[in-house]
């Protein structure tokens, strides 16, 4: 099979046959051996009997329904596990994304070698105030932290090779960085491809401000997990470590001071005496922390999965 077309979906049912038609279109332009993979992600409308409807008319269409909604991550999840395609395409339901960038896309995996490309909405039809600035600064600091390259993390449009969505494992509401995800599982040639943003047709957005919080809490714990998941010490002894110190480190010197003038050197009266209680306090509690997530490191499934690229002899 040459492609998967993977489309998360949470009540978009007026979208969906428009949606479906045209990615045929351009699949039989193409002569592309397809799949479509429509993820109902617990739709409360009438999305899922148009799905069941479509799949009687095209073979290529296929269905999973969640029993409630899990969010535009799990199904993408889903959706990755199901797909046979050489080349794995993700777009949104809501018809913002083109079909007609399919063969581009598909391209630069075949063609040009990448494992993952990811579309950039260079021209967007959204809600300035509430979108695009506040996605400008998202997509600055990611690109920042998790050094790649990119102006549009999240767009829902991405091409990838088959190996890549099948090593990563996108969960609470990761979608929003799956290039990360992929680069740190290895694969390095991540490109992007300028595509075409087109307004909403139908139904609504479904994602409020919350996402500002969520994707910044989601940040910092892909960047500590991709760091330190293995080895939790390494992170938290580190800080313990230094908090120990300057605990110690005050504590010795009101000591000397207590001794050179038992009288006179009030105690509790010092910024040190407080200081000091605290850093140690903070440090131990550091330390604790590190050691519980060693334990859960230790146990924690998958803790040996490598992925390995080739094999000589065995
Ligand atoms: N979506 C989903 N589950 C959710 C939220 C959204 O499957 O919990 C789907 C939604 O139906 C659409 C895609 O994810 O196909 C992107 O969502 P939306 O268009 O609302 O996001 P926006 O384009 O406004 O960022
Ligand atoms: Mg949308």
């Amino acid at each position: 099979m040459d492609l998967s077309i993977i489309v998360p979906l949470l009540n978009e049912e007026e979208s969906l046959p428009e949606l479906c038609e045209w990615i045929h279109r351009v699949c039989q332009q193409n002569n592309f051996f397809y799949e479509i993979i429509l993820i109902d992600d617990g739709s409360t409308d009438g999305s899922w009997k148009v799905i069941e409807g479509l799949a009687v008319l095209n073979e290529s269409v296929k269905g999973i329904r969640f029993q409630r909604n899990y969010g535009k991550s799990a199904a993408l999840n889903e959706g990755f596990k199901a797909a046979q395609g050489d080349v794995v395409i993700t777009m949104d339901a809501d018809l913002q994304d083109s079909p007609d960038e399919i063969p581009g896309l598909r391209k630069m995996i075949v063609e040009d070698g990448y494992d993952l490309v990811s579309g950039w909405k260079k021209v967007r039809y959204d809600n300035t105030l509430t979108k695009n600035i506040p996605s400008k600064f998202f997509n600055g600091v990611t690109s920042r932290v998790s050094k790649i390259k990119l102006h549009d993390f999240n767009c829902g449009l991405k091409a990838y090779r088959k190996k890549v969505v099948k090593s990563i494992e996108i969960y609470g509401e990761m979608h929003r960085y799956i290039p990360v995800l992929a680069k740190w599982a290895g694969f390095k040639k991540i490109g992007e491809k300028v595509v075409e943003h087109r307004r909403r047709k139908y139904g609504v957005t479904k994602f409020g401000w919350e996402r500002f919080v969520n994707g910044f809490l989601d940040l910092l714990s892909i960047t500590f997990v991709g760091k330190f998941s293995k080895r939790p010490m390494h992170f938290f002894g580190m800080w313990g470590t230094l908090f120990f110190l300057i605990g110690f480190g005050f504590t010795i010197y009101l000591i000397i001071s207590k001794l050179l003038d038992p009288i006179n050197f009030a105690l509790t009266n010092r910024p040190g005496f407080y200081l000091a209680l605290v850093s140690v306090l903070i440090g131990m509690q550091l330390f604790l922390a590190g050691f519980i997530s060693e334990l859960i490191a230790r146990n924690a499934p998958g803790r040996n999965s490598y992925l390995i690229e080739d094999k000589i002899g065995l």
